[in-house]
């Protein structure tokens, strides 16, 4: 059943006008040296508080400091982002001085050398907050269930969260549909939920006013992740399917940035769009509008793209794999946004989706590996976690099936 049209709110600049955004603040040098040092020892006392054999400590170090190189790329973190007294310098991990960081790290020693707490399972959790979206972006993997009659209300959703955080989930990232229609219930639970947990919302931009991106803040939010598909704002709003969706995400990057949340921008990077001079191009706006992170995505064959031929081939594979290297460990590049490119890792170690470190709840509160691995194992509320976690681990992500870091 198809619910009413979605009125996009009025925007405060016209098109044409120079939206000033300032950047969010970057770490280097000296600075960040003393930063990734306190950083360690935090990482340290967490270990402590579990080992007391010093060569025990040493190993879960080291292992912790080479998968960190197996994933995230063979250099040392060169810049942090500071918000709010809080250091970030990936997507996926929350900042320092926080018990979500301390939950994360938990759970990643837990993986090297078992833990007695029981509660420190998952990384992030992906929650689909809504079915409604005034879009019709040409790779939308929700795309079937678009605009259809929605089925959790806020207090369902506030059960799932719950019963995660048991499970010791250290961030959940709330998409959609468009999950900003439905603001105030974000806020809502964001409130009731935030101290243990990082929350990110995952928009196109929409209705991302500074009012709105004001109320995030003040509940709690940790970041958002605003889509931008193309550096030229004709090519972004094609590919999203709405003429003033390049002015959203201008208009939601410096709302998110003034309102002191972690901002980064999220890519679909289809074969017509992978060259080096166009991620260039990409990363100087991404630069130019302050933004601390880019997430690059590859298209999947599902949804909006169910039956097309999308993957990439193994040479634009091997140019983005050089651009996020480029990018993150560069010298001439460290004043650059941090880029997260989750193929990099995927193609190396495996995929952390399906219950490893990460799944995904649709809008329904059925679960699946990830947003991108649609294979249901069971409903968030209606289940156990203890009777759908092992059916999902179970069947495994079906693209990246030899996970080797536990
Ligand atoms: S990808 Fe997201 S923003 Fe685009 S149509 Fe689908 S739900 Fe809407």
């Amino acid at each position: 059943m198809k619910t009413k049209a979605i009125v996009p709110p009025k925007l405060a600049d016209p098109c044409n006008q120079d939206v000033k955004i300032k950047a969010q603040k970057v770490i280097l040098g000296f600075k960040k040296e003393v930063v990734e040092f306190i950083i360690r020892l935090r990482i340290l006392r967490i270990v402590l508080r579990h080992f007391k054999n010093p060569l025990k400590v040493l190993k879960i170090l080291k292992t912790l400091d080479s998968n960190r190189r197996k994933i995230s790329g063979p250099g040392r973190v060169n810049k942090f982002i500071k918000i709010n007294g809080r250091y970030f310098w990936n997507l996926y991990i929350p900042g320092s001085n926080s018990l979500a960081f301390d939950r994360f790290f938990e759970g990643e020693i837990n993986r090297i050398s078992p833990i007695l707490k029981k509660t420190n399972r998952f990384s992030n959790i992906f929650i689909a907050f809504t079915k409604k979206c005034p879009l019709k972006c040409e790779h939308c993997f929700e795309w079937d269930v678009i605009n259809k009659k929605e089925k959790l209300r806020l207090n369902d959703i506030q059960t799932i969260i719950k019963k995660f955080q048991l499970k010791g989930v250290a961030q959940v990232q709330i998409t959609g549909g468009e999950p900003m229609l439905r603001v105030d219930d974000i806020v809502e639970m964001v409130q009731s939920s935030h101290n243990v947990t990082d929350f990110w919302v995952l928009t196109s931009g929409f209705n991302l006013t500074y009012a709105n991106a004001q109320k995030l803040k003040l509940a709690g939010l940790t970041g958002v992740v605003i889509s931008l598909d193309h550096f030229d704002p004709d090519r972004h709003n094609m590919f999203r399917g709405y003429k003033n969706s390049y002015q959203w995400v201008e208009e939601a990057v410096k709302n998110s940035i003034d309102s002191n949340l972690v901002t980064a921008l999220s890519i679909c990077v289809t074969k017509s769009f992978v060259s080096e001079s166009n991620l260039m191009r990409y990363a100087e706006l991404a630069k130019k509008l302050g933004v601390s992170f880019v997430q690059v995505l590859e298209p999947k064959s599902l949804g909006h793209y169910s039956g097309k031929n999308v993957q990439l081939p193994p040479d634009q594979e091997k140019i983005l794999e050089e651009f996020f290297l480029k990018m993150n460990f560069d010298k001439r590049f460290r004043d650059f946004p941090i880029i997260t490119y989750h193929g990099y890792y995927q193609r190396r170690v495996g995929c952390f989706g399906a219950g490893n470190r990460h799944l995904y709840i649709d809008t329904d509160g059925d679960i699946h590996p990830c947003p991108f691995c649609p294979a249901k194992a069971g409903n968030a509320l209606e289940d156990s976690l203890d009777y759908s976690l092992p059916v999902l681990q179970s069947k495994g992500c079906q693209l990246y099936n030899d996970t080797n870091i536990r």
